[in-house]
C-alpha cells in the first residue's frame, strides 16, 4: 500500500486531516480502527460533548461536515459566568463582541458521524488496523500490512503509537485529576449560557444542551481529584443519583434549580501533555501533539487549529519539495507553536491560579475577576482569544 500521506488515528483530529488533504487534491489513506458512532435516538445524547469555537466551526462547516450535523442537536452558547471560589465573577456575552455566539456545545459521536460520511462519500481510502512499527517512509500494521508515504500523520491520541515509533520528544505532567462528564436535567432554563466554578482546584462547568421531554438539559464537566473522583464512579445508580446532585448544587448553589442525573457517570484523566510536533516524514496533529486541562474547553479546538495549519502548509508547499519534507513541516510547527504555548499557560496557569493555597490568593484571584468584569475591552480580548483564529 503506497499514497502520499497517511493519516495515523481516526478521532476528530484524524478525520478532519484526511478530508481536508482529499479536499485539497492530496493523495491520502487513514490507517485507525474503524469505527462508526452509531446514531442515538430522539432525547438520548452521546456522553461526550465539546465546546467547539468559531474558529473550529468555520473549518467544519468549510469542509461540509458542519452542515451534515442534526442542527436541533446543537446548543449556541451566548454567554458565559465564570465564578470565583469568593465573590469574584466575570460573565461574558457575545454581544459584547459583536458576535452571534460565544461556541456551539456539540456531540462528539454527531462531529465523527458526520466526518465518516463525507469521508466515505469521497471514497477515502480507509486501512481498518492499527500501527504497530514505523521506520522512515514506511509503517508495519499490527495486521502485517507494509505502507509507505512521504508522510505520516500521528492523529492517534494522547497515547500516540506513531510518536512513540518515531521517538518524538514528549512530556507528560499528571495533574492526579479526573473530568467527570454526564448529562442532567435541570429546573431552571440555561438560557444558552455555559457555566463554570472554580472551587480549589476542582474546576465545575454545565454547558447547555437541547431541553428533552423530561426538562431543561445541561452537560455537566466537573474536574475533581482522582479520589474523589474514583468515588462517584464506583457509586451505585441509585446512591449517584442522590449524591451527585447534591454536591454539585453545592457549588452552584443551585442556580440551575433542582438536578437529576439523565445519563451515566464517565471520567477521563487529565494530564498536561506537549510534545515535539515534528521529525522528517512524521507530523502530529491534535492530542498527539499536546493535551490541556478541560476547564477551558479548548483541546479539540487546538487540534482542529492543527489540522487548518498543517493542510494550509503541505498545499502551498513547493512542488520540488515531499510532504515529509522537514522544512515544509517545520513551517507547520512553528506556526502552531504560538497558539499551544499560550493555551498551554493559559488553562495551567488558571489551574494553579486555583489550586494553590496561599493566604493572599483568594482575595487576589476574586478581585481579579471583579476587576475583569469592569473591562469590556479585556472581556473582548477573552472572547476574541476564546474564538480562535
Ligand atoms: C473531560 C474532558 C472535556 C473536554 N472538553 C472539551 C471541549 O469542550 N472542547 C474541546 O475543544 N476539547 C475538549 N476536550 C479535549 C478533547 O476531548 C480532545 O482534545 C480530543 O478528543 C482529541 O481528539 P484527537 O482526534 O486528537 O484524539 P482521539 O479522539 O484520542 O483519537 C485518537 C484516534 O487514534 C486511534 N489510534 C490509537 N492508537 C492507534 C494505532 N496504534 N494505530 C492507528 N490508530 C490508532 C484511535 O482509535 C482514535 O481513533 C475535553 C477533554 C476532556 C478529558
Amino acid at each position: 500500500m503506497k499514497h502520499e500521506v497517511i493519516v495515523c488515528g481516526a478521532g476528530i483530529a484524524g478525520m478532519t486531516t484526511a478530508l481536508a488533504l482529499t479536499r485539497a487534491g492530496v493523495d491520502v489513506a487513514l490507517l485507525a480502527p474503524k469505527k462508526v458512532s452509531a446514531p442515538m435516538q430522539a432525547e438520548q445524547y452521546h456522553p461526550r460533548v465539546y465546546a467547539i469555537s468559531e474558529a473550529s466551526q468555520a473549518l467544519l462547516a468549510s469542509l461540509g461536515i458542519w452542515g451534515a450535523m442534526p442542527q436541533e442537536r446543537i446548543t449556541p452558547v451566548d454567554a458565559m459566568q465564570v465564578h470565583g471560589d469568593r465573590d469574584g465573577q466575570v460573565v461574558l456575552d457575545a454581544w459584547q463582541a459583536a458576535k452571534p455566539h460565544l461556541a456551539w456545545i456539540v456531540e462528539s459521536g454527531e462531529i465523527e458521524r458526520a466526518l465518516f460520511q463525507a469521508l466515505t462519500i469521497y471514497g477515502v481510502p480507509w486501512l481498518d488496523d492499527t500501527l504497530a512499527t514505523w521506520q522512515p517512509g514506511q509503517v508495519t500494521t499490527t495486521g502485517g500490512v507494509t505502507v509507505q508515504a512521504q508522510l505520516f500523520i500521528g492523529a492517534d491520541g494522547a497515547r500516540s503509537p506513531l510518536r512513540s515509533a518515531a521517538a518524538m520528544a514528549h512530556q507528560k505532567k499528571d495533574y492526579g485529576d479526573q473530568g467527570l462528564v454526564t448529562h442532567l436535567t435541570c429546573e431552571k432554563p440555561h438560557l444558552n449560557t455555559a457555566y463554570q466554578w472554580f472551587r480549589n482546584h476542582h474546576v465545575l462547568a454545565f454547558l447547555p444542551m437541547p431541553d428533552t421531554s423530561e426538562g431543561h438539559q445541561v452537560s455537566l464537566v466537573w474536574s475533581v481529584d482522582d479520589a474523589t473522583a474514583a468515588r462517584y464512579l464506583e457509586m451505585d445508580e441509585a446512591t449517584l443519583a442522590r449524591a451527585l446532585p447534591e454536591a454539585l448544587n453545592e457549588v452552584a448553589q443551585g442556580c440551575l434549580g433542582a438536578l437529576k442525573v439523565r445519563a451515566r457517570l464517565h471520567g477521563f484523566p487529565l494530564t498536561l501533555e506537549k510534545a515535539q510536533m515534528v521529525a522528517t516524514g512524521v507530523a502530529l496533529v491534535g492530542d498527539a501533539a499536546h493535551r490541556v486541562h478541560p476547564l477551558a474547553g479548548q483541546g479539540l479546538n487546538l487540534g482542529l487549529g492543527d489540522v487548518k495549519v498543517l493542510t494550509q502548509v503541505l498545499n502551498e508547499k513547493e512542488a520540488f519539495r515531499s510532504y515529509g519534507d522537514l522544512r515544509v513541516l517545520e513551517r507547520y510547527a512553528r506556526t502552531r507553536a504560538a497558539d499551544v504555548l499560550a493555551m498551554r499557560v493559559a488553562t495551567d496557569g488558571l489551574y494553579q491560579l486555583f489550586a494553590r493555597d496561599l493566604p493572599a490568593l483568594p482575595f487576589l484571584r476574586n478581585a481579579g475577576m471583579k476587576l475583569v468584569q469592569q473591562l469590556p475591552w479585556v472581556k473582548r480580548q477573552l472572547i476574541a482569544g476564546a474564538a480562535g483564529s
